[in-house]
């Protein structure tokens, strides 16, 4: 059982940068709930390493993490708004950010290797969480068409 203490350490320990708004306050408790989902060493790892940046100026777009060539911060992008529009569920939002977690632990880095989508979700799954994607063909799709 996680004590009050050890919530309030996790979230001093979170690092997020973004917008900041009401919404947001929101999210980061769905966010510290996922972490608190998560293996505890798995937990410290991405407490240690990873930068969550809350945006909505990625519109439409679903969650992207830097390719590590890019920039050396670990970072998971999140947008709130778009999880809005999509009436998501606090439990569906916790399965997409669990996923974006599941790339940085299987070191999924600059690549869209279709099967990488596969491999997360099956560790999400391990984990408790339920499969980002059904489909996951479109991923070839999407290889072909933008990251050539
Ligand atoms: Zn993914």
């Amino acid at each position: 059982m996680i004590t009050k203490e050890e919530k309030e350490e996790i979230m001093y320990n979170l690092r997020i940068i973004g917008d900041v708004t009401i919404d947001d306050e929101k999210y980061k408790k769905i966010l510290l709930e996922t972490l608190l989902k998560l293996p505890e060493v798995i937990r410290e790892k991405i407490l240690e390493e990873v930068l969550f940046i809350f945006t909505s100026a990625y519109g439409t777009t679903f969650n992207l993490f830097f390719p590590k060539q890019a920039i050396e911060q670990k970072c998971i992008i999140l947008n709130p708004a778009l999880h809005e529009k999509e009436k998501k569920t606090d439990e569906g939002i916790q399965d997409v950010i669990a996923h974006e977690i599941a790339h940085i632990i299987l070191n999924h880095f600059g690549s869209n290797d279709p099967n990488f989508e596969k491999e997360a979700d099956n560790l999400i799954e391990k984990w408790g969480f339920k499969r980002a994607y059904k489909d996951y063909t479109r991923f070839n799709f999407m290889r072909e068409k933008k990251w050539q």
